[in-house]
């Protein structure tokens, strides 16, 4: 990946570490640019967002 730009399929992998993983600011920043100027990622981001929320909720193991 160079530069701020990146495609869905590198927005997609994004989404899916953020949930086992922080991810840095340059990843944050390169997925919220990707997100702004694409629909589908944004959604895509939303339901894992709603994921994410629901991992929480469960009790640790
Ligand atoms: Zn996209």
């Amino acid at each position: 990946m160079e530069g701020v730009k990146i495609t869905c399929k590198d927005a997609h992998r994004l989404v899916s570490e953020g949930l086992d993983r922080e991810l840095s600011l340059l990843e944050r920043t390169r997925l919220r640019l990707h997100l702004l100027a694409c629909g589908a990622c944004s959604r895509f981001n939303g339901q894992m967002d709603l994921l994410r929320q629901a991992m929480r909720r469960l009790p640790p193991e």
